[in-house]
């Protein structure tokens, strides 16, 4: 890996279809990624759905890639990825076996039609902060600040870590 390598955050999250097997899958996959490497990968987590609430428990987890895709083609790669574990895209919340999203991709900051970084929704998920603060303690998302603050926020959602 060279110097222009970045790190980036990917969010990990299924419910269907044998979600802890999709999830470790993912984790194989996103090391075999093109000029990537897995670098760390938090523990499982069990977290209860929010939004459409009749529908199984997720599996979710964070692992993090040191790669020199640029962050749209990593978006790509994560979407061939998605596609492979036969994502079906119905509706905002719907049951999945295979979400990933990147939460951050260096210090970079970036918001057009098909990419958001840092992701705007993972301030204010326990599945993802949890798993992201086991993998790196110290990080900062970018023009948001310290994760810790954060965790305060989401207290009341269930989640449960099932895999150390
Ligand atoms: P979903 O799978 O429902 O989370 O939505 C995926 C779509 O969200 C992708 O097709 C992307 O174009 C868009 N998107 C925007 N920002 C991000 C991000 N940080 N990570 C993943 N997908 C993103």
């Amino acid at each position: 890996m060279n110097s222009q390598s970045t790190h980036a955050f990917i969010a990990l999250g299924s419910n269907l279809e044998q979600p802890v097997s999709q999830v470790l899958q993912a984790f194989e996959e996103l090391d075999q990624l093109p000029d990537s490497t897995l670098i760390s990968r938090s523990s499982l987590y069990r977290s209860a759905p929010i939004g459409k609430l009749d529908q199984p428990d997720f599996i979710n987890a964070v692992a993090c890639i040191e790669t020199t895709l640029t962050a749209h083609d990593l978006l790509q790669k994560l979407l061939e990825i998605e596609q492979r574990h036969g994502r079906k895209r119905t509706s905002l919340n719907a049951p999945r076996t295979l979400d990933l999203d990147i939460l951050l991709y260096g210090d970079l900051q970036c918001r057009d039609e098909k990419l958001t970084i840092p992701h705007p929704r993972m301030t204010e998920r326990a599945f993802v902060l949890r798993p992201l603060l086991e993998i790196a303690p110290d990080c900062i998302i970018p023009g948001r600040g310290q994760i810790t603050q954060f965790l305060s926020y989401c207290l009341d959602q269930k989640l449960e870590q099932i895999v150390p």
